[in-house]
């Protein structure tokens, strides 16, 4: 039975912000501030629980020190260093399905907006017009909806579920 993923939570390490953004994406929690250090990293109470996600070596080291689980992302792409977090957690396969959930911006929820005239004002009427379903995040306010972006996020799931079905 496939795994709910959502089950994992995460704080990125500040080199690794596009990887931050593309587990938003797939629908996880995911801390990420450019300006975090490791010292907010390991002595901070707001992020227990999280997996911390970091190229850094000496970070993952004093992290295993205070029992704090870690994931090294030391691969070439981004595409590996994504396959390497999934495999790690023995997460067999992204769905489309968790996209619209979280925030690439702000980590803050996104809703489906029931009534699309409610954000008339927000949008370009010609785009309000050809879409019917669009969604907003309940923190930071961006609105979101299915576009041709959306092709671009299918093949990077395609070729990540690939990676993860060749591991047995
Ligand atoms: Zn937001």
């Amino acid at each position: 039975m496939a795994r709910n993923i959502n089950q994992y939570s995460f704080v990125v390490d500040a080199m690794l912000g596009k990887i931050a953004r593309k587990l938003r994406l797939f629908g996880f929690d995911t801390v990420y501030d450019p300006n975090i250090d490791d010292m907010d990293i390991l002595n901070s109470l707001k992020y227990y629980g999280r997996i911390i996600l970091t190229n850094d070596q000496a970070l993952i080291k004093r992290c295993k020190k205070r029992g704090i689980n870690t994931i090294l992302l030391n691969n070439k792409t981004e595409l590996e260093n994504l396959v390497t977090i999934f495999r790690t957690l023995d997460i067999k396969y992204i769905s489309l399905q968790n996209l619209f959930h979280v925030c690439t911006c702000c980590n803050g929820i996104i809703e489906t907006i029931i009534d699309k005239n409610s954000i008339k004002n927000q949008i370009p009427d010609r785009l309000l017009h050809s879409r019917y379903i669009f969604y907003k995040c309940s923190q930071c306010n961006k609105i979101y909806w299915i576009g041709t972006h959306i092709e671009h996020i299918a093949c990077l799931i395609r070729d990540i579920n690939i990676k993860l079905a060749a591991v047995n």
